[in-house]
């Protein structure tokens, strides 16, 4: 397993020379104090906690394993001493609201953190990562004496959170949950039902774990508008915050599974398990999508987190490992070969995985800094950031998290053999990666969401508000120097535009033409918003170079990197275009039955 070196270069050159970072966080009230300095020194201390106490851990995590027995579970040694100290150190306050304890730093912060504590350690950070959703939950939609109750300790850390979704036949469909919440006397919920795959639904790490569940009550409606929000604490509180008696709440077993293996994933029971409700009844999807938007963020960081891993000990052993001739020529003549990073193909893995960590870095930090305007900025400004993050977001989830699947699979192939060995670590990183295609949404729904909701759903306007800015970018850098990037860009822009009309024409009439285009749709879509991303990272650069600051070769990487995505990557827009528009017939003219064939 290739020890995780924290790229600070890089995310440095995103948040202060791509992104206008201190300018917008100067005006958004609260983060004044968020200057560039301030934030850099937190990245550097947030560096050092990922490097030395999270890396080290990641492997012996995954040969270990967590451990199920009826007292609990145990996560993997070193696991709670690190959670220990990451509490202790106040980093599950950072981005926090202050109200409850929260240091009140921009969620883009918190991100790039998450960045740095996911890629040195994915596993790990799934545990102090699941509180995420339930703080959201609570501070959204919970009533002030809830907020009271649970926030400051699960903002400090000393407590945990899930989110109790999933039942063994319902995922994407939540529509079909059967778990029961029962009113009680007393004004509580009596809630009983199975719960599967929950993240951290048990550990070792804190004193006690507060739940959110979805539940269905008495009379409710059926599907989605039947469903409600209960907050479910693995040990009652008492009145003055003290932990009570224990709930009815278990670990059943964990599972079994390919990857993230040292992040426990619960089958959970909820026996009649005293609950409390969350808002209104029956609204509890309405209350879950306020923050379904940062949870995908999240789980979109992991495709980047995999991709940067996989770089960094692919660069390190295409360096070492010899093999065979340049075909150009010797380019080790002392050594019996050359290094593999002087083929071709190893390069052309290498700068596939680079591009992808890359530009997801500058999109997922952008699409950040978009929340915190969504919470922060004037009417105006919110409003225009929730509309771009609305559409940003499913191609980011679905999108990052596919490619930095591919660039964890190239990292096995530039292995060579030594990539199907445990012990170098690249497949321990595909199998990781894997399931983040899957949770908080596949990529087929978050596909779906993409061309149903929100393009089609909004007349193309949510959409068009992304083209715009595309075109802005286009016309304020009309300079020739940029044109290699901002040219494509260009014809991108009015490419996307229309091949989404001919899909929502086609799909009035029929609507399996929308399900049918929609994951290539996606792709596409992901490879533009990358591309415009790459462009923007390209027209830094060239600038820096221009001005001749200094730090030239960084800059020319950068350059050169850009010149790869454009021309090597971007065209696979080329084939989802064809595929997309091909229609449904060729996946829904064969009968069900032929499948048999
Ligand atoms: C390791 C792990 C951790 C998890 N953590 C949590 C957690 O903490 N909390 C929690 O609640 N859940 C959690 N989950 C559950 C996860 O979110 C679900 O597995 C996921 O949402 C998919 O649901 P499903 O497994 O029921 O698949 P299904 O919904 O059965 O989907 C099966 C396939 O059908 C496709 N499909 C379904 N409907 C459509 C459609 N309308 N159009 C096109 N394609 C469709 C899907 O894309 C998928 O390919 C976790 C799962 C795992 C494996």
């Amino acid at each position: 397993m290739p020890s995780y070196k924290a790229p600070l270069r890089d995310i440095q050159f995103v948040i202060n020379e791509v992104l206008d970072t201190e300018n917008l966080y100067a005006g958004l009230k609260g983060y004044e104090e968020a200057t560039p300095d301030l934030m850099n020194a937190i990245i550097e201390e947030g560096a050092k906690f990922a490097e030395n106490v999270l890396s080290p851990l990641n492997q012996s995590g995954d040969e270990e394993g967590c451990v199920w027995s009826e007292e609990g579970v145990k996560t993997p040694e070193g696991f709670a001493d690190a959670y220990k100290q990451y509490v202790d150190n106040g980093w599950p306050s950072l981005s926090a609201e202050p109200e409850f304890g929260g240091q009140d730093m921009p969620n883009m912060l918190g991100i790039v953190i998450n960045e740095l504590a996911g890629t040195a350690n994915w596993s790990w950070l799934m545990y102090p990562g699941l509180s995420h959703g339930c703080i959201k939950t609570l501070e959204a939609h919970g009533s002030p004496e809830q907020k009271e109750q649970y926030l400051p300790k699960l903002v400090a850390g000393n407590w945990t959170g899930t989110m109790c979704l999933t039942e063994s036949h319902c995922g994407s469909d939540l529509g079909l949950l059967r778990t029961k919440a029962e009113p009680q006397a007393d004004g509580s919920y009596a809630i009983t039902g199975t719960k599967i795959f929950i993240s951290a639904g048990e550990h070792d790490m804190s004193d006690n774990i507060v739940h959110i569940v979805i539940a269905r009550m008495p009379d409710a409606p059926e599907g989605t508008k039947g469903i409600s929000l209960f907050v479910v604490p693995k040990f009652n509180v008492n009145e003055d915050g003290s932990l009570g008696d224990r709930n009815g709440v278990h670990c059943a077993s964990i599972e079994k599974k390919m990857g993230i293996k040292a992040s426990a994933t619960c089958v959970m029971n909820f026996d009649g398990a005293k609950g409390y409700l969350i808002g209104e009844p029956n609204r509890g999807l309405n209350m879950m999508f306020t923050f379904m938007n940062t949870a995908r963020i999240g789980t979109a960081m992991q495709g980047l987190a995999h991709a940067e891993l996989a770089y960094q000990g692919s660069l390190e052993y295409a360096r070492e490992r010899l093999a065979m001739r340049s075909l150009t020529g010797p380019k080790n003549p002392d050594g019996p070969a050359d290094p593999i990073i002087v083929h071709p193909d190893v390069r052309r893995m290498l700068l596939t995985q680079k591009s992808i960590a890359e530009g997801s870095r500058a999109m997922l930090y952008y699409l950040a800094q978009l929340g915190d305007i969504v919470d922060r900025g004037d009417e105006e400004a919110a409003k225009k950031a929730d509309d771009l993050m609305a559409v940003l977001t499913p191609i980011a989830k679905a999108f990052v998290t596919e490619a930095g699947l591919e660039a964890a699979n190239h990292g096995i192939q530039i292995y060579g053999g030594h990539g199907f060995i445990r012990e170098w670590g690249m497949e321990q990183i595909a199998r990781d990666a894997r399931i983040a295609t899957l949770y908080e949404g596949t990529t087929g729904i978050q596909a779906l969401d993409l061309i149903g909701r929100k393009v089609l759903g909004s007349g193309g306007k949510l959409l068009m508000g992304f083209t715009e800015m595309m075109g802005e970018f286009v016309d304020a850098n009309a300079d020739e120097s940029y044109a290699e990037f901002t040219g494509p860009l260009s014809t991108y822009k009015d490419e996307w535009l229309t091949m989404s009309l001919e899909v929502g024409g086609k799909a009035m009439e029929n609507p399996d033409e929308a399900g049918a285009a929609s994951v290539d749709y996606l792709m596409y879509s992901g490879y533009v918003v990358l591309g415009y991303f790459w462009a923007q990272m390209a027209v830094a650069a060239q600038k820096k170079i221009a001005e001749g600051e200094g730090d030239t070769a960084f800059y020319e990487a950068k350059l050169m990197t850009a010149r790869f995505y454009f021309e090597r990557i971007l065209p696979r827009t080329a084939s989802h275009k064809l595929a997309l528009l091909s229609g449904a017939d060729n996946l829904m003219e064969m009968p069900e039955a032929m499948f048999a064939f």
